[in-house]
């Protein structure tokens, strides 16, 4: 935001518009403004009007005459020719020698016109300018003048402010910031024991689990003004400016104290300095500001730095080492009940008919975050507008989820009848490999209506509950259910089509990880082939090995998918009749539901 904006054209171009202006007038337009009046005639003119005895006034210059007719209103110019007897020609004609025709210009209107006028423009021209090119550029801090200032917004607390009651689910890093707030209260409390609060805390997680949330509730908890930055914001184009603006920041800070500073996205200044050269200087000094004024301020000044990131691995250790982001709340996907909590509240802002199981919405959205969540319950009520309707119903909410997940449904895909038996087939084969293993549910609903994200078929998997730890055999069958899809398409069609790509990616990362990540193979015992990064963004990991492994890893990975998948085949075709009588109903009806699944299966 604050970032230094080159207005659209360099300012410079306005300065030489002007000048360019001031010119021309001087060039153009002045000797005008004397001269208006002169009317420029051929010498015959000049002859005939003195025989004629028309001319008043006559000024005989030493490049031109000029001369006025007898009234003196009009003034006429002529080019100076030898003609010997002209001084008694005009002398007899009556006319009259001047010597001001022209009256010369005051000097000081001289002196107004052609100096204090351009400058005045000029000044004027550059009010205007800047004034225009302020307003464009969204307030005072964004000319030149103010760069290396923070303009971090400043919330002063209101009624309506967020309160912890407004962030569902996160209990723990509720208690954790419970803490703050009470310090904010009554800091005499911890001052008498000598105890110190932390200066600052670092809330890590996923995107959209509320993280900005948090801190805001924070602030509006103690009822304290609320500083918030994002680290972007901080890098400028030129070395020192975001140094400035962390300055900046803390000295308003201080000033307003108590208060709570949020600095979003910190890791894009707080990345590990690696020393190397051509690092990114700008970015280091400002971290090494950061750093400094984290030192510089004294505990229990009321001022509490929170921070939010989804990469806290990525972060320099100066920043995290005790005195400065000591403190570490973790902010994690929610689990069942959060997931209900967080869709009641948003719930609550929009219009709802009938009952609404929210548990049983919040089953299906099993792994969605907070901000899904709310997106969810905001499709649910366009939905209902759309169809016309006064208030959103679990029908609503159920179709949004896959929506949010699966796109919205594809009207005019048509699927030919030999496609969609297939689609019908492949997905009937991975709950039937599932159901078959655990011997329980192991889907919500299963629909073959396409959707816009390119799915052909879906399968809502049932929440298996809160579920930390995975055994081998749970990965294992877990492979096999992915490799089920495929495996009924073989058994049935004795045919393979593209349908699994999304399943073979996903069997072959669980399979992989279980080797060189679990310590899961016999050969590799239990050692770390690979390295997770960026545990809260999609959890990549890269190999930590030399070629040689790398190649027995790849070896024992097809292995075990392998195995698996032959496991899924040996099942299918244990279960042939009921693979048919199910691929039939999902033909026909389109969507299962777990139950009705679980009815033909056993029945
Ligand atoms: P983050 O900063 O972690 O990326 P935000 O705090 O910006 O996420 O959350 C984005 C949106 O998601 C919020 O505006 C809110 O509507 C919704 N949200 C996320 N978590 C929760 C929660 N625990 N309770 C209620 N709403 C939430």
């Amino acid at each position: 935001m604050n970032t230094v904006k080159s207005p659209k054209k360099p300012l410079i171009f306005y300065y030489l518009l002007v000048m360019v202006a001031l010119i021309l007038f001087n060039a153009l337009l002045m000797p005008n403004i004397s001269e208006m009046r002169i009317q420029e005639v051929d010498y015959g003119t000049f002859i005939s009007m003195t025989e004629n005895q028309e001319i008043g006034e006559v000024e005989i210059q030493s490049n031109r005459i000029l001369f006025t007719d007898k009234e003196g209103k009009q003034v006429y110019e002529t080019g100076l020719m030898d003609d010997p007897n002209r001084t008694e020609r005009l002398y007899e004609s009556g006319a009259k020698f001047s010597g001001e025709i022209i009256e010369e210009m005051s000097p000081l209107l001289n002196i107004f016109l052609s100096w204090v006028l351009p400058v005045l423009i000029f000044v004027l021209l550059g009010q205007l300018l800047t004034r225009k090119l302020m307003k464009s550029s969204g307030g005072a801090n964004s000319m030149m003048f103010n760069m290396g200032k923070s303009n971090a917004k400043v919330y002063v607390q209101s009624s309506d402010g967020i309160k912890f009651a407004d962030v569902a689910g996160e209990d723990e890093a509720k208690e954790n910031l419970a803490e703050i707030v009470d310090y904010l209260h009554t800091p005499e409390k911890y001052k008498e024991i000598g105890a110190q609060m932390p200066k600052g805390i670092l809330l890590v997680g996923p995107p959209g689990t509320g993280k900005t949330m948090l801190a805001k509730a924070v602030a509006g908890e103690a009822n304290v003004p609320f500083f918030s930055m994002s680290g972007s914001e901080f890098v400028e184009m030129f070395v020192g400016m975001g140094a400035s603006k962390v300055r900046d920041l803390f000295k308003q800070a201080k000033e307003k104290a108590p208060c709570i500073v949020f600095i979003d996205e910190i890791d894009a200044i707080g990345k590990k300095r690696d020393g190397q050269m051509g690092g990114n200087d700008e970015r280091e000094q400002t971290l090494n500001q950061l750093l400094t004024e984290m030192d510089g301020f004294e505990g229990n000044n009321g001022v509490i730095i929170l921070a939010a990131t989804n990469r806290p691995e990525s972060l320099d250790p100066a920043l995290t080492r005790p005195g400065r982001f000591d403190r570490r709340v973790p902010v994690e996907l929610p689990d069942l009940k959060g997931r209900e909590e967080i869709l009641k509240v948003h719930a609550k802002k929009i219009k709802i008919e009938g009952p609404v199981d929210f548990e049983k919405v919040a089953r299906m959205a099993s792994g969605a975050s907070g901000a899904e969540l709310a997106n969810i319950v905001n499709e649910a009520a366009l939905r209902a507008v759309r169809d016309g309707r006064k208030g959103a119903t679990q029908a609503d909410l159920e179709e949004s989820i896959e929506v949010v997940i699966a796109g919205y449904q594809k009207k005019n895909a048509i699927l030919t009848a030999e496609e969609k038996r297939i689609v019908s087939a492949h997905e009937i084969g991975h709950a039937l490999v599932a159901a078959k293993q655990t011997n329980s549910a192991p889907v919500q609903k299963i629909t073959i209506i396409p959707r816009t994200s390119g799915a052909l078929g879906y399968t809502m998997q049932v929440e298996e509950g809160n579920h930390y730890l995975m055994s081998k055999e749970e990965i294992e069958n877990k492979i096999a259910t992915f490799t089920g899809g495929r495996a009924a398409e073989e058994v049935m069609f004795g045919s393979v089509t593209t349908g699994a790509a999304n399943d073979i990616e996903q069997a072959t990362k669980l399979a992989r990880a279980m080797i060189a990540r679990y310590g899961m193979s016999e050969e590799f015992d239990m050692v770390a082939m690979e390295n997770v990064t960026n545990q809260y963004l999609g959890g990549d990991a890269s190999l930590a090995c030399s070629a040689e492994t790398q190649t027995r890893i790849d070896k024992q990975v097809v292995e075990l998918v392998k195995k698996q998948h032959e496991k899924a085949i040996r099942i299918l075709m244990d279960n042939r009749v009921k693979l048919n009588e199910l691929t039939e109903y999902l033909y026909q009806r389109e969507t299962i539901t777990g139950e009705e699944f679980m009815q033909i299966l056993n029945g």
